[in-house]
């Protein structure tokens, strides 16, 4: 069985303490994927030494030049896209069809972040002195750490990495754990587009033993985190306490608001397809509905007819549409929140079990009714399959009950109504909206994020990625001082 190394200084290398880890497909437990090395804090010293010492050559290369290493990735990435998308699957359960669309997706994000490097790197402003030029020029951050999740795990790291190279950063990536072997195929794609040895290192192993080096390490300047909402606060106090710059894109309760004069047809497949993709392991996820009471019953019932086209499986199989979720620990968690949900009193419409097929992690698409606001599965996120429907007297209790959220990554609302939807966009507290389309989706050219408890500092991609991975320097040119 294979085993997957380090990424360190342009060689693939053993972790320093010995141990592997060994990866089991989530569809079927029985079923060894390989290994991978489990990184001790020196094998992490010593990626971003490498990353420190591959800093000014690469900054030294012209961004154009970089941004032709990304497409280089891009189109190595395409070419390898059905093995990467395929390891994806066997790693963390969703479907071919999804991971395949990741790495295309990843290959998009590439091409647009090459581009970069083509785009203009600074303004010159106006002086109040007389003959004195004003730049403000982008500049390299510096050793970019970048910690990646499972559930995305190409297309996530992906739009980490390239804007941090294509601005001039080495990066040192640690990936979910339950990922590597797919992150180790990733850094391959990398490093046989001809990267320079130490800009990109890859170290594999817990985050909970090497995060805090990642975030603290001196040589470090700037940390980008996808995660979980404990970790992300972590390393916001960590990163702050060492004066650097962080990035945190964290969990979602992402609501959908159905009116009565919606396309009722579109919005209940698209409440479920926002809850059910990828298993409900998004972010993005949908996983509350607050639905007119007038439209309630019928809404009810197009939701349930939607569920049932649902077929479960391995995410190899053709004709699939939901696989198992990504781990024993996601499956224990999940089927956690739908028992509280049944105890704190929430109608049960559809699904709600558990499938044994091959021992893996199956749970039924589950649809909750009648929930009520104060209940958990309304509160919290869960990252499953599974969503909750609640009955509204009208918009202006829909808005308040969605944006009455610790949580703030993006909503939706279906309606027909240009007045409803731009109230919508003005007044829900999330930092993407979406009016008659499902919750999730992003694409690499617009900015992605949340606020309130669902991210900090910049957003990811299109142009906000510049002010994360670069630092505006403020250029004085006096031609003609005497
Ligand atoms: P985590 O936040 O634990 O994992 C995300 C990344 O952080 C992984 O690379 C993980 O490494 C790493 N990490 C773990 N501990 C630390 C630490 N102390 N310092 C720095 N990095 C660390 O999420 P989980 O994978 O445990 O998932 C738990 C829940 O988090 C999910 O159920 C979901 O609710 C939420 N989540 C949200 C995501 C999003 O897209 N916003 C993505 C993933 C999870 P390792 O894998 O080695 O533990």
């Amino acid at each position: 069985m294979a085993n997957y190394l380090n990424f360190i200084n342009g060689e693939w290398v053993s972790a320093s303490s010995g141990e592997k880890h060994e990866h089991f497909n989530p569809a079927k437990p029985s079923e060894s994927i390989g290994f991978t090395e489990v990184s001790a804090v020196e094998d992490v010293e010593k990626a971003i030494e490498a990353a420190k010492n591959a800093a000014s050559g690469w900054k030294a290369m012209s961004s154009v030049n970089r941004g032709e290493i990304l497409r280089k990735a891009a189109d190595i990435l395409e070419e390898r896209a059905d093995d990467i998308a395929k390891t994806a699957t066997q790693e963390m359960g969703k479907r071919f069809v999804e991971t395949k669309g990741e790495a295309l997706r990843g290959a998009a994000i590439l091409r647009y972040f090459a581009q970069e490097g083509h785009r203009k790197k600074g303004e010159v402003l106006p002086s109040a002195a007389d003959g004195t030029t004003l730049l403000a020029v982008r500049v390299p951050v510096g050793v970019v750490a970048a910690i990646t999740p499972w559930n995305f795990p190409i297309a996530i790291p992906i739009w980490k990495i390239a804007p941090a190279l294509v601005f001039g950063n080495p990066v040192v990536w640690k990936p979910g754990q339950e990922t590597g072997i797919t992150a180790a195929k990733v850094a391959k794609v990398f490093e046989d587009a001809g990267l320079p040895a130490g800009v990109l290192n890859l170290v594999l192993g817990r985050g909970s033993v090497i995060g805090d080096v990642l975030t603290t390490h001196k040589d470090v300047s700037a940390v980008t985190f996808t995660g979980s909402n404990a970790v992300g606060q972590n390393i916001a106090k960590l990163a702050t306490a060492g004066g650097k710059k962080f990035q945190l894109e964290l969990g979602g309760k992402n609501p959908a608001v159905v009116l009565a004069d919606a396309n009722l047809d579109l919005a209940a497949r698209l409440v479920v397809e926002g809850a059910m993709k990828q298993t409900g392991q998004r972010c993005t996820a949908t996983s509350r509905a607050y639905v007119e009471a007038s439209i309630y019953d019928e809404f009810v019932e197009k939701v349930i007819d939607n569920a049932k086209q649902i077929t479960i499986g391995n995410g190899l199989q053709d004709g699939i549409t939901m696989g198992p979720v990504a781990s024993k620990k996601q499956f224990d968690t999940v089927t956690g929140y739908i028992q509280k949900g049944k105890d704190e009193g929430a109608e049960l419409l559809y699904g709600g079990s558990t499938l044994d097929i091959d021992g893996g992690y199956y749970i039924e698409p589950t649809i909750f009714g009648n929930a009520t606001h104060e209940m958990t599965i309304v509160k919290e996120e869960i990252f499953g399959p599974v969503v909750a429907l609640m009955k509204v007297a009208d918009y202006d209790e829909a808005l308040e009950k969605a944006n009455d959220t610790i949580y703030g990554l993006s909503a939706a609302v279906f309606t027909n109504s240009l007045e409803k939807a731009f109230h919508f966009i003005e007044n829900s507290e999330v930092g993407m909206v979406q009016i008659n389309g499902e919750t999730g989706g992003a694409e690499p050219q617009a900015p992605f994020g949340g606020v309130k408890a669902s991210g900090q500092g910049p957003k990811e991609q299109g142009q906000s990625a510049a002010e994360f991975f670069t630092t505006n320097k403020t250029v004085t040119i006096n031609p003609f001082a005497k």
